[in-house]
């Protein structure tokens, strides 16, 4: 089945080329020029993932982007236009999953499309049965305090399953397989990353800085993420 992409953008002549590059790449697109009934239409149809302007008649894209991730976690690629725009999407504290300039190429935006695509289709794909939802192996399996459900692209916390956008939950991922091993920015971006050389430094530490927020509305007297100053990030060893 195509995957379905929807497309919030207000200007026709942007939505029609982006609905044309899809389109040839035999990609399903869906268009809505406001953001009024898309909250209505994720409940109803199944969407791979949403083009969002962030610039809308009815609607700011992030707040858009906000109310959508309290109920779905839909990737989320960004239409920005503006470089103040750029500094709150790259600071990514609404949860998106990539952004694109405007104005773009038409290929590389349904390149970028086809690449959230990926990565989110392997991280749906199932695990080898012999490697259990994560328990690392150096750990006690009753006191280790993460659960990493790789089907369902989910990590449980203390029981609490956390709301974590794509890069959060790679980055989260990455460090919960290794306790105590230090990964440098550039090394989770390489790992967490598609494309890393099209990211910026600064995202890896907002991603952190998500991450601990989220784990200290579950368990807030702990704080498992460790900075190590000038090399990087670890998960706490003796958790
Ligand atoms: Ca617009």
């Amino acid at each position: 089945m195509q995957p379905t992409i929807l497309i919030v953008e207000d200007e026709p002549a942007i939505a029609e080329n982006i609905r044309y590059a899809l389109e040839t790449e035999r990609l399903q697109p869906v268009w809505h020029a406001t953001g009024g009934q898309v909250l209505e239409l994720l409940a109803q149809t199944p969407v791979d993932l949403i083009i969002l302007d962030i610039g809308l008649p009815d609607i700011n894209g992030f707040d858009l982007c906000r109310t959508i991730r309290q109920h779905h976690s839909t990737p989320v690629l960004f239409l920005t236009a503006r470089d103040h725009e750029i500094d709150r999407v790259v600071g990514l504290e609404i949860g998106a999953d990539d952004y694109v300039v405007k104005p773009f190429s038409p290929r590389e935006l349904v390149a970028r499309v086809k690449a959230i695509l990926r990565r989110t289709q392997a991280s749906r794909s199932t695990y080898p049965l012999s490697q259990s939802p994560l328990q690392p192996p150096s750990s006690d399996p009753q006191s280790f305090p993460f659960v990493l459900d790789e089907e369902r692209s989910r990590i449980v916390y203390h029981g609490t399953t956390l709301e974590l956008s794509r890069y959060e939950y790679r980055i989260l991922k990455i460090l919960i397989r290794r306790p105590g091993q230090i990964f440098s920015r550039d090394h989770l971006m390489e790992m967490a990353w598609e494309e890393p050389e099209t990211s910026l430094d600064r995202t890896v530490d907002a991603h952190i800085k998500n991450l601990r927020h989220k784990l200290k509305n579950v368990m807030p007297q702990d704080d498992p993420i460790q900075t190590h100053r000038g090399m990087g990030y670890s998960l706490k060893e003796d958790l």
